[in-house]
């Protein structure tokens, strides 16, 4: 993947436009129906309005597209508000499509009264029998010539309350062979007598999607309408409503949606994660949620870099969950705090150190950041280690502490290994070793040289933490070509539980810190987490299998 990139076919069409003296300012809007929490494929479609109108000096709309009454709530409304301003933008306007539904009743009335709608009391079937199939041109129906007179009357009493739900629909009056099944006599309004979360009871039919979202649109001045392509086929829909109405020219750009590996992006299929309890909620960290990375550790600035990483396509395709890790490391690289923590624990006795004495040790908190400055390390004669980094017998380059080798503990001593302690099952409960008092980190004058450095921390002083190592949700490299039943997809060690022993540093831990457990991966601190127990998320592994990958490749 490219590191500098030209501008994308969205970025040449808006500086046309410009230079053209098209538009004076573009402005783009991000349009969510609020029917659930925002994930990474969102943040995508943000990224790209938002960063347009950025670039190019114009402004973004934020519009909720709420014009299904019966699944939209305040709550998802607050969410994405938090997630779009917690991605680093700011929308010049907030707007409700239900703003519109006045005015949207009156375009629909100007449709009839040019006889480009008419009011249908066919039932569903009946309308999708006459629609015919993309082989075989569609049949008019027995209501299509109805007089403009005799349409203005039933569509204000549809409005008024007069008609059941699906008893009638408001269609477009445009060619019922046309080659483009949606310009078939498309449906604009239905009948549906729900209450909506923000006009109450006000209304007793709704406009559809393509009569609602363009005419929004057209209605805030939208001069560059992005959305992913299944949109595509509406688009010769969408501007046959804008010319036949007469208003502002809002025109439909396409790009392709984000699709990960592993991942699964349906809204209405996250929301079974969550009535199902088999995530903990919108926010659990292994959902592809904003809200769910963002609780898992990622930083805005890597979603961003991540966005910006797979640029904007024309056609369908797939991105590596790995390259989301890959920006999360990236950044976390940067501003996170290194810290000792130990997971697996073999204690270490220093037979040679004062029992009960302490030195504070300091270490650096961020080699990539020196303002970030040092903190002390309490050292003692009993520590942990991990048990990973113990061989009693090792193979030829093994850096780490073997019997009878010698290793630097890092920000400390260089030790020597001199007895293995075992339990009757023969596993190793304790290592005792000695330490080189003239060998300490920054003023080493021991001569000794050593090519493993390890972390630790001191039993004394080490706090007892969780820690929640996540992995991907899903088994399936493709989620979006199963067939089956996703939840048969789900990867059973998603989640696994963990004590770890960490530095008594972390006691002054807050909520938006970072975290390098060194040698081991990226942490930051749970909400669940408190003072009396720490728990920790980790983000991502320290080992980066995605730049292997792609170097390999
Ligand atoms: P889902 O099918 O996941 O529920 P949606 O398209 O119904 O998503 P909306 O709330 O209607 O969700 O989408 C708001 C905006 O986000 C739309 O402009 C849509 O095109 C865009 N969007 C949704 N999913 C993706 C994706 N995977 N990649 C890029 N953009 C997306
Ligand atoms: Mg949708």
């Amino acid at each position: 993947m490219a590191e500098e990139k030209g501008p994308n076919f969205l970025e040449e069409i808006v500086d046309r436009d410009l230079k053209a003296g098209k538009y004076q300012e573009i402005i783009t809007r991000f349009p969510p129906e609020p029917n659930g929490y925002l994930h990474i494929g969102h943040a995508k479609s943000i990224c790209l309005n938002f960063g347009l109108a950025k670039d190019f000096n114009g402004s973004t709309n934020l519009r909720f597209d709420d014009t299904n009454p019966v699944t939209e709530e305040t709550e998802y409304v607050d969410s994405i508000k938090y997630d779009v301003r917690w991605l680093g933008f700011e929308w010049a306007n907030e707007r409700y499509a239900s703003d519109y539904f006045d005015q949207l009743f009156e375009f629909a009335v100007r449709l009839i009264e040019k006889g480009l709608a008419y009011v249908d009391d066919s039932t569903s079937d009946q309308i999708a029998e006459q629609k015919g199939t993309p082989t075989k041109p569609g049949v008019n129906g027995p209501f299509r010539d109805r007089s403009v007179e005799e349409n203005l009357q039933l569509f204000s009493e549809m409005k008024d309350g007069k008609y059941k739900d699906g008893s009638k629909v408001l269609r477009a009056k445009i060619d019922m062979a046309h080659t483009n099944m949606l310009m078939r006599d498309p449906v604009l309004y239905r009948i549906k007598h729900a209450h909506h979360h923000r006009t109450g009871d006000k209304w007793c039919v709704y406009p559809m999607y393509d009569f609602a979202h363009g005419q929004s649109d057209s209605i805030e001045g939208v001069t560059h309408s992005i959305c992913t392509l299944e949109f595509v086929p509406h688009r010769e829909l969408y501007d046959w409503l804008i010319n036949s109405l007469e208003i502002f020219p809002s025109r439909q750009y396409e790009f392709a949606r984000l699709n990960m590996t592993y991942t699964m992006m349906s809204k209405r299929k996250l929301l079974q994660l969550v009535n199902e309890k088999i995530v903990s909620g919108w926010d659990d960290p292994r959902m592809p949620t904003i809200s769910g990375i963002r609780r898992r550790g990622f930083t805005p600035e890597s979603i961003r870099d991540f966005c910006e990483r797979i640029g904007v396509a024309k056609r369908d395709n797939m991105i590596d969950f790995g390259l989301l890790e890959f920006c999360g490391r990236d950044h976390l690289n940067k501003i996170a705090l290194r810290r000792m923590v130990v997971m697996d624990p073999i204690k270490v006795v220093i037979t040679n150190y004062p029992e009960g004495k302490t030195e504070q040790l300091p270490s650096e908190n961020n080699p990539e950041d020196e303002s970030t400055g040092s903190r002390e390390i309490p050292f003692g004669n009993a520590l942990y280690i991990e048990r990973d980094d113990f061989m009693e017998n090792p193979p030829k380059k093994y850096f780490r502490l073997s019997l009878g080798g010698m290793v630097r503990l890092k920000s400390a001593y260089i030790i020597k290994c001199e007895e293995v302690i075992k339990d009757s099952d023969g596993r190793v409960t304790e290592l005792r070793c000695v330490y080189f008092p003239e060998s300490k980190s920054g003023s080493d004058t021991s001569g000794l040289s050593v090519k493993g450095v390890i972390h630790w921390v001191s039993v004394a002083h080490a706090v007892e933490a969780e820690v929640r190592l996540y992995d991907r949700l899903f088994n399936t490299e493709d989620m979006g070509a199963i067939e089956d039943d996703f939840k048969n997809h789900l990867n059973s060690e998603s989640l696994k539980i963990q004590k770890a022993w960490v530095e008594p540093e972390f006691r002054n831990a807050k909520a938006d810190d970072r975290f390098q457990f060194m040698r081991t991966g990226y942490f930051c601190l749970d909400k669940e987490s408190t003072p009396d127990k720490l728990v920790f998320n980790r983000t991502v592994t320290l080992r980066d299998m995605w730049a292997k990958e792609q170097k390999k490749g």
